[in-house]
């Protein structure tokens, strides 16, 4: 089969013909329709973050159809041909994480893409039919997508749940690919008022069309003192950064109000001075790393209802490195999917 390669770090994919892999006992062979193409495999091709194991066929955010099953998968509920949504952050299945339904917290990471093999390539083994789900009618090109561009603000959005009560607000910072779905989660699963923060006017004004209240360039001198006067003074009941470098994160700490929470999605790798009067009393501060497997089954429910708006732009497998570069410029509306 087909599969674009990273060998080493700092240099282009090769794609290669590689033996189409078979399932093992209890897992499932998949063939792909469309990988989305992420920042952080980017990190990764760049060598910003150490890589797992080279040569590697990345690609963890997947969606295609059953081609086999391997010996004693337990195929109940699945038919081969069924096209599924992948998800990713497969882990050892048996600690408190992975039973508690949080499996991508796992010690034992083991994420396709990221160890295992990924799904820039023709086919992808999944280690069993838990880490699938039916895309329920949803197009698999755009289900891919949803499984990491959406999952991980779905996931970011949940954790604001409880504060973004009748008349709150939420601070919503990027308008890239995930924050895009970060605006319309907030939008369809709480009362609040949502304010989209970006530096690109062309990315305030598709935060407006997706339904963000208002929309503020982070830039201005006084963007902090303008998100508090459109909070009447309290600041930002939740605040997701989905950038995370410093400027971004000073901006949302110095946002969050009164036991409000920041969320931090973003890897660039910023950072923000946290101290007892320097944050908001009560705030809570947190990460979010992708999301659970149960989070991704209600992304595909909205989407499967018509409720969410996708950006997604289509690119064979053999362009991956054009694709990469147009991501590392800034050149993606949306998010990309490579299709073998
Ligand atoms: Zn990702
Ligand atoms: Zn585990």
């Amino acid at each position: 089969m087909k599969a674009a390669r990273l060998h080493d770090q700092g240099s282009d994919f090769i794609i290669e013909d590689v033996p189409r892999p078979q399932p093992g006992p209890g897992e499932v062979l998949i063939r792909i329709a469309g990988a989305g193409v992420c920042h952080s495999d980017l990190h990764v091709k760049r060598g910003d973050v150490p890589a797992i194991r080279l040569p590697q066929t990345l690609g963890h955010e997947n969606a295609g159809w059953i081609e086999s099953f391997g010996p004693g998968a337990d195929s109940r509920g699945f038919e081969i041909g069924d096209a599924v949504a992948v998800f990713g952050g497969w882990g050892c299945g048996r600690c408190r994480f992975c039973l508690g339904g949080q499996e991508q917290l796992c010690d034992i990471s083991l994420w396709g893409g990221m160890g295992p093999a990924g799904g820039y390539a023709e086919f992808l083994v999944v280690p069993s039919v838990r880490v699938l789900l039916p895309t329920g009618g949803v197009n698999p090109v755009l289900a891919a997508t949803l499984t990491d561009a959406a999952l991980t603000p779905y996931s970011a959005v949940s954790k604001t749940l409880s504060r973004l009560v009748p008349g709150s607000s939420a601070l919503s910072i990027g308008v890239g690919g995930l924050g895009q779905y970060g605006i319309q989660f907030l939008k369809l699963l709480t009362p609040a008022r949502v304010i989209a923060v970006d530096t690109d006017p062309a990315k305030r004004d598709l935060a407006l069309t997706l339904g963000a209240d208002v929309a503020i360039d982070p830039r201005s001198d006084d963007a902090e003192h303008h998100i508090k006067e459109i909070t009447d003074g309290k600041g930002a009941d939740a605040v997701i950064d989905f950038v995370g470098v410093d400027s971004t994160m000073a901006l949302g700490a110095g946002s969050v109000g009164k036991q409000g929470i920041f969320v931090l999605v973003g890897l660039a790798g910023g950072s923000v001075p946290y101290s007892f009067f320097g944050v908001a009393q009560g705030a809570t501060l947190t990460t979010s790393n992708w999301g659970s497997r149960n989070e991704l089954e209600e992304v595909l429910a909205l989407a499967q209802r018509g409720d969410l708006a996708s950006h997604v732009e289509e690119f064979p497998l053999t362009a991956i490195n054009e694709v990469f570069d147009r991501l590392e410029r800034g050149l993606i509306a949306g998010r990309a999917v490579l299709t073998p």
